[in-house]
C-alpha cells in the first residue's frame, strides 16, 4: 500500500469513526431510557407486591416484559455501534504514520519533524531533549542547528559588518560541532522551550548563563 493509500484510508477511518460515535451516543441514550423505564418497573412491582396489591403487580410485570425486549434490543444496537468505534479506532493507529526514532548516541541528523519545519541539522543529544521537551508542551521550531565552517563564516560576517544576529567567530561556535558538550541550536521561542526542558536536561539557555544571544541554546549556553 502506497503512502497516499494509506492517507486516504486513514481519512475514510476518521470520517466513518465519527459517524460510529454519534451513532453509538444515541443509542446510549436509548438503552439508557428503556433501562430506567425497565428498573421503576422492577421498583414497583416489589413494592405493590410488599403491600400486598397484586393487581398492580401484575400490571408491572406486563411492562417489564414489554420493556426487557427494548433494553436488549437497544443495548445490542449500542454494542454494535461501539465495537465500530473502537475497530476504527484501532485501524487509524495502524495507518497513522510513526515519527522516525530518535537515533542514540552521537552524532548529528535531520530531524523529520513539526518542530524543524527548515530541514536543519540537529546533534542527536539535543534532538532527544527537544523530543522530551516538545512532549511536556514546548512550542517553537528550530530556526538554526549545525552549521559548516562556511556557513559560520557567512552568518559571522552578516554579524560583524551588516547588522545580523549574533554569530561567533568561524572556528569557536558550538553550532559547528555535535558532540556535547558541543552542538547548539536557535529556536524560535526560547523561554518556553527552557521552561519545558526535562528534569536534568543538558541543554542551556543562553539568557540562564548571562549570555546575550535570545534564540540560542548549547551544551554550555554560549
Ligand atoms: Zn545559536
Amino acid at each position: 500500500m502506497t503512502t497516499r493509500q494509506r492517507e486516504r484510508e486513514r481519512r475514510l477511518c476518521v470520517v466513518r469513526r465519527a459517524w460510529w460515535h454519534d451513532k453509538a451516543a444515541n443509542r446510549w441514550q436509548h438503552f439508557q431510557h428503556w433501562k430506567a423505564a425497565g428498573d421503576r418497573a422492577h421498583f414497583w412491582k416489589r413494592r405493590h407486591l410488599a403491600r400486598g396489591e397484586v393487581k398492580a403487580a401484575k400490571v408491572n410485570e406486563e411492562q417489564i416484559a414489554k420493556l426487557g425486549p427494548l433494553v436488549h434490543k437497544w443495548e445490542g444496537k449500542w454494542r454494535e455501534a461501539d465495537h465500530e468505534v473502537r475497530r476504527y479506532s484501532k485501524r487509524i493507529d495502524e495507518l497513522t504514520p510513526k515519527p522516525p526514532p530518535v537515533p542514540s548516541g552521537e552524532g548529528w541528523h535531520v530531524p523529520i519533524a513539526a518542530w524543524n519545519p527548515y530541514r536543519r541539522k540537529v546533534a542527536n543529544w539535543i534532538v532527544r531533549e527537544i523530543v522530551a521537551a516538545k512532549s511536556r508542551g514546548a512550542r517553537g521550531v528550530v530556526n538554526s542547528g549545525l552549521r559548516t565552517y562556511s556557513e559560520q563564516k557567512y552568518l559571522w560576517e552578516l554579524f560583524k559588518y551588516h547588522g545580523g544576529n549574533v554569530a561567533a567567530y568561524p572556528g569557536t561556535s558550538n553550532h559547528e560541532g555535535y558532540v556535547y558538550p558541543r552542538g547548539a541550536v536557535d529556536w524560535s521561542d526560547p523561554q518556553s522551550l527552557h521552561g519545558h526542558l526535562p528534569p536534568g536536561h543538558k541543554l542551556k539557555w543562553a539568557e540562564s548563563v548571562g549570555f546575550a544571544d535570545w534564540p540560542h541554546f548549547s551544551g554550555t549556553g554560549h
